[in-house]
């Protein structure tokens, strides 16, 4: 039954909130932040030597003194409880990708019959989740089941709310009894240590920095889906998988490139500034918004801030998305390929290294100090990237993303660096010892070399390349977009800490041997150009020929799907790596492989079964109520031979999952790595028969009796 109509008028019903209609200067002067432990709040609430402990924690790194945690914790609770919270939780990041929270409420009997309000500073600093449900690898047996949270004091506490009440959030790393990191956070913490140590030295052979720590920071832009709630209840796969396991392509897609940056619609738009003020009061700087290429299809991009801070801030983001939309009759799809043959989400993470003084380490300066820093720092991270591809391959696998890689929308899944022509051509031209046009010479101030102004915020812009540099930042795009983007930083943060080391290793010898120092970095730069310059392609990174260029020529390379990139985790090259820079020991690291293993196997055991279930319950039933239809019309044909297809794709897309379970038997094997791949090789395949038989039989059977919500109505009827 068609009812598109109902369901556009149930949504004209969306519920607006007072929160949400806060005048323009109530947000700036009220909202933002409003519902985060700052430093300012701290600085209000605690003595003067208390919170000076506390904030050489949070601006030098220094370790906590556990004993001003009691006063902190009071200090803590007092604010919660006047924003309204009951209750305080823990929030830390597991290895699923997600967050977690388990709440507890201040209320405490005072053994006099009555209640009292208590958070003590053991609370705040440790708790122990009930954590044997969380994804551990195999680093930690079920029999000491226990994890354990601490403190993230460098991530301010906020509040959550809902309808009825408001929780304050601690935020903080979650480790075994081992000591080995069960999150997403901790590695990300030490390579952001572990790059402070590598760029630091580098910064003072410079000497045209302030700054006495180095950080990374990002800015990471999130496209999602919006489609109204009805039709998502009334898709099993949506449901269940979070995107489309079936649906016949519209006789319109995104071809006529009306939807990029048109106007918003109004229901969207009200629902956009209902999530943005909660992401203010939550201190989130969300700053862009716009409609993105397909029907549907919308980002928010915040500004950039310290990347363990973001990373906190883009789990909020999304969790804020995805509730606020219910509150319009809409839901945000995560997925990064919601609809088969329409535009994928991504997840642009948009990386630079900064001091604690706030200098961008990519940004061209205006001096020639500035000028030979930033060169450098960018041949850094050219021979990161060019030595480091599996990693940042791997960094952004799923089972969900491998929809999108490599497809013709998103990068490939071969890494490769765009530097733009303006930047190209320096590099260039300083490889090869050439001069560069007249009078601006000596502008970089490397020796002889004469070269044109660094471009300040280049302007060519290329979509295609999954590691674009973008002015004074590097844009890796190959994340998802409903991945988390903690381990994508971590692997950035720690090969460049790498990269860094080695050339700041080689500068040094130089000068210790009596070098100059414009001479030892224009040799510096010039050789680690020419070693790994085959990664710089401003190509069309879409293109069949740089597919063929870029394995045959120039041995990039080309991980296509999640298993042939998981498989390079623990390769020597990386256990040693991370394990040099203290961010991931070998059992950390085996930990992960096994889990991305495991999750991958999952996803797609779980869509396989949702298909085999939406083909026989739903599709079948469907195609033979019409054929009743049409045999009393003496017609049916076309639909009998195609519902034929579809129940035998089924029938064999069973026989594919089941396989599995009658292969381990036979071998007494359950090794997740060869589950995964049995779904990628058997699994995948027989879903996409019985998808392709199906959509047949979407086109020919009469709408009325189609059982699914189609894509013309979830990607237009807004
Ligand atoms: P565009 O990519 O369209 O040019 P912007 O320049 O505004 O857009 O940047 C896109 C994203 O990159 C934003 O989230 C922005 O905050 C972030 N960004 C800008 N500068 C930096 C930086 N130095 N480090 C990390 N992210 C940055
Ligand atoms: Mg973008």
């Amino acid at each position: 039954m068609n009812h598109d109509f109902d369901v556009i008028s149930a949504a004209r019903n969306w519920r607006t909130d007072a929160a949400a209609t806060a005048t323009p200067s109530d947000i700036v002067t009220g909202v933002y932040a409003s519902d985060v432990l700052t430093l300012e709040q701290l600085r209000a609430r605690l003595s003067k030597p208390t919170f000076k402990s506390i904030q050489a924690t949070l601006e030098r790194g220094a370790t906590l003194d556990p004993s001003i945690a009691d006063t902190v914790a009071l200090a803590m609770k007092t604010w919660a409880m006047e924003k309204g919270a009951t209750h305080y939780t823990h929030w830390f990041h597991p290895l699923t990708g997600a967050t977690a929270e388990k709440h507890d409420s201040f209320v405490s009997p005072d053994g006099d019959g009555a209640a009292i309000a208590t958070f003590s500073g053991k609370e705040l600093i440790q708790a122990e989740p009930d954590a044997s449900s969380f994804p551990s690898g195999g680093l930690r047996a079920t029999f000491e089941a226990r994890g354990y949270t601490a403190w993230d004091s460098s991530s301010p506490a906020f509040i959550m709310r809902h309808a009825n009440g408001a929780t304050l959030c601690i935020p903080t790393a979650f480790a075994s009894w081992t000591g080995e990191a069960l999150d997403t956070k901790t590695p990300l913490l030490r390579s952001v240590e572990a790059l402070n140590k590598a760029v630091t030295p580098a910064l003072k052979l410079f000497g045209a920095s302030e700054g006495t720590r180095v950080g990374s920071t990002l800015g990471a832009e999130q496209e999602y889906f919006l489609i109204a709630e009805e039709y998502f209840y009334r898709r099993p796969d949506l449901v269940m998988t979070g995107r489309t396991l079936f649906g016949a392509q519209p006789p319109r897609g995104q071809e006529l490139e009306d939807h990029y940056f048109g106007a918003i619609p109004d229901r969207v738009l009200s629902f956009m500034t209902d999530a943005e003020t909660q992401l203010y009061a939550l201190g989130i700087p969300v700053k862009t918004r716009h409609n993105e290429v397909a029907p549907g299809q919308f980002e928010i991009a915040p500004i950039f801030e310290d990347s363990n801070i973001a990373a906190d801030h883009q789990q909020l983001t999304m969790q804020v998305l995805r509730n606020t939309a219910r509150k319009y009759g809409l839901v945000a799809l995560l997925h990064e390929k919601p609809f088969a043959g329409v535009n994928g989400s991504g997840k642009h993470c948009n990386w630079s290294m900064a001091t604690n003084k706030g200098e961008n380490l990519l940004e061209p300066g205006d001096t020639p100090h500035e000028n030979m820093q930033f060169l450098f720092f960018t041949s850094a991270v050219i021979k990161a990237v060019d030595e480091h591809q599996d990693l940042l391959r791997i960094s952004v696998a799923s089972a969900s993303n491998d929809h999108r890689l490599g497809a013709n929308e998103a990068p490939p899944a071969i890494i490769s660096i765009f530097l733009g022509s303006e930047l190209s051509e320096i590099f260039d031209r300083l490889e090869s010892g050439q001069g560069g046009r007249g009078t601006e010479a000596g502008l970089l101030g490397l020796g002889t070399s004469v070269l044109p102004p660094l471009p300040r915020h280049a302007g060519d812009r290329n979509r295609t390349s999954p590691f674009a540099f973008t002015g004074n930042k590097f844009e890796f795009r190959a994340a998802g977009s409903s991945q988390s983007i903690s381990f994508p930083i971590t692997v950035l943060n720690t090969i460049v800490a790498d990269a860094v080391t080695a050339l700041t290793a080689e500068l040094q010898a130089k000068l210790e041997a009596g070098g100059d120092l414009n001479a030892a970095l224009a040799d510096i730069v010039k050789a680690t150009y020419s070693a790994h310059k085959r990664i710089v392609f401003n190509g069309d990174g879409y293109s069949d020929e740089w597919h063929q260029e870029a394995e045959k020529d120039r041995g990039l390379l080309n991980l296509r799907t999640t298993l042939d990139a998981v498989e390079h985790l623990t390769d020597e090259k990386n256990a040693a790596l991370f394990a040099k820079f203290g961010v991931l020991s070998d059992r950390e690291l085996a930990a992960r492989q096994e889990i991305m293993y495991d999750i991958y196997f999952k996803t797609v055991n779980i869509e396989g079964e949702t298909t085999e279930y939406m083909a026989r319950t739903m599709i079948l039933p469907a195609a033979v109520k019409y054929l009743g239809d049409l045999r009393a019309a003496g017609a049916g044909r076309a639909v009998t031979a195609i519902s034929g297809e579809v129940e035998a794709a089924a029938d064999a897309l069973y026989d594919a999952v089941q396989s599995l379970s009658e292969q381990n038997a036979a071998t007494g094997g359950d090794e997740v790595h060869d589950k995964a791949h049995h779904m990628r090789d058997h699994v995948l395949p027989a879903m996409s028969a019985v998808r392709t038989a199906a959509d047949a039989l979407e086109k020919v059977v009469a709408e009325q009796h189609w059982p699914l919500p189609t894509y013309r109505q979830m990607l237009f009827v807004k």
